[in-house]
């Protein structure tokens, strides 16, 4: 940081007390994050103003705190940060000019009253800590928010699952958030902050995010955060499971024990249709190549009851979608993946419930649908060998086939719809709202209202933590 105001003498002053101060205890809940507000945008300037009237002050951001090496901007309340040659030049709003910061990340702009709570507004928002420019790698100018992570906490938990929410809920969420952000610094690293501000990380509104009962939650749980097996959880939560919860690695990718789908005896009921023609489905999929859509199979269910995998066969080529992929494939807003499909107009095959172990498998194509044995023989290279059904899907005379289970889950069956006109339907009857994995906030909030704690939330959401 070059001050133009102050003398080297003074700053070395500082720069001996600094050295002198204690490191941040290593403690995880004492630390800070960088939030980005703005970043990848060709502004070149940005106004950051006090709220408190009491002006505003440059300090160094790092080591899990805004220092005490403050550079008092005598008074000066608003200014206008401006990207230039060389590094980000601060000016009040008359344009005399009060800094130069290197814009690397280290140095940032806060209301003098930070330490008590004062805020500063950027782009019409109040925010606790201070203001970071930082210069990204294609040279533009990022605005990320500085501030300790439970002053974080405090701008998320309304934003996540409500201010109104039961005490006991609004705490359960705030150690989830607190973890979830622990677990997720370094996410945008390559812009200079570790979390953004909407759902991708999580959904941030800063100071006037917060309310009473937030910062009461906040409060009354200071610091604590989950643990799995000594490290701090991603804890991953979401709106409503429709009755059960999913394994992580049966939304993305990685198993994590604290992340086990479990009967969910808490979520309330949240039933929901969706209604899709052929010729709708015929749009979304046109970028595909697969030509007309003649079926769409629920390939698999999973042991949670979500649907794992979905195959769209067309007259031309067909498509399969698995996991969370599936939710934004169909082109529409697919609350959850614990659906099951019907029809109007079309042909519903398989479907039901409770078919016996290794069920029926059936198989699709343009001559029409038969059900099929468990394995078949294919021959090879390497000589015959026995394949089972499973996920497989064969070309034949009528052209491609689709072979899908109908007991693959053993709950639920999966089922097809085959379509003979545009104006066929699918139906899709569903329940819940979100990925499924981990905490229901719905189900917390009911939990909450049937007396239990915020660890006890906690406890039958994740499995097998610790909150301390
Ligand atoms: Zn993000």
């Amino acid at each position: 940081m070059k001050i133009l105001r102050k003398s080297a003498a003074w700053l070395l002053l500082f720069a001996v007390i600094f050295a002198m101060c204690p490191a941040a205890a290593g403690a995880e809940t004492d630390e800070f994050i960088k939030i980005g507000l703005r970043y990848g945008s060709s502004q070149t300037t940005a106004v950051v103003t006090s709220d408190t009237g009491s002006g505003l002050i440059i300090a160094e951001a790092g080591d899990n705190r805004i220092s005490l090496t403050d550079t008092d901007l005598g008074g000066v309340s608003q200014v206008i940060l401006h990207l230039a040659e060389g590094g980000i030049s601060v000016t009040d709003s008359s344009g005399r000019q009060l800094a130069v910061l290197s814009g690397d990340g280290t140095e940032c702009i806060a209301a003098a009253g930070y330490a008590s709570g004062g805020t500063v507004t950027f782009d019409g928002k109040s925010y606790r800590g201070g203001m970071i420019p930082y210069i990204n790698p294609s040279g533009q100018m990022n605005i990320i928010n500085y501030l300790s992570l439970d002053d974080y906490v405090r701008g998320v938990v309304h934003a996540e699952i409500g201010q109104s929410s039961h005490i006991e809920a609004l705490k359960a969420q705030a150690v989830a958030v607190r973890s979830y952000a622990l677990t997720g610094k370094g996410t945008h690293s390559a812009q200079g902050f570790d979390m953004c501000a909407t759902t991708h990380c999580e959904v941030y509104s800063g100071a006037d995010g917060e309310y009473a009962s937030t910062n009461q939650a906040v409060d009354e749980t200071a610091g604590e955060v989950i643990y799995y097996e000594g490290k701090p959880v991603a804890a991953f939560y979401f709106a409503n499971s429709g009755g059960h919860t999913e394994n992580s690695e049966d939304a993305w990718v990685t198993p994590l024990g604290y992340l086990r789908g479990i009967v969910d005896e808490y979520s309330p009921a949240d039933e929901w249709t969706v209604r899709l023609t052929r010729a709708q489905l015929n749009q979304t999929f046109a970028s595909k190549g697969l030509g007309t859509v003649e079926s769409i199979t629920i390939d698999k269910i999973n042991e949670s009851g979500y649907v794992a995998s979905v195959t769209v066969n067309g007259s031309r080529d067909s498509v399969t979608y698995t996991k969370e992929n599936i939710r934004s494939a169909l082109g529409t807003s697919l609350r959850s993946r614990n659906f099951t499909f019907d029809t109007e107009g079309g042909t519903l095959i398989g479907g039901g419930t409770s078919p016996s172990q290794g069920g029926t498998y059936y198989g699709i194509s343009s001559l029409g649908s038969g059900t099929l044995g468990q394995t078949v023989s294919v021959l090879s290279a390497g000589g015959m060998t026995q394949k089972t059904l499973e996920g497989m899907t064969a070309l034949g005379d009528g052209g491609r086939t689709s072979v899908f289970s109908a007991a693959s889950s053993g709950t639920s069956a999966a089922s097809a719809v085959m379509f003979d006109d545009d104006s066929d339907v699918l139906i899709i009857n569903g329940r819940g709202y979100g990925h499924g994995v981990g905490m229901s906030q719905e189900g917390a909030q009911q939990m909450a209202n049937l007396g239990f704690t915020y660890r006890q939330i906690l406890q039958y959401y994740y499995t097998g933590i610790e909150v301390r």
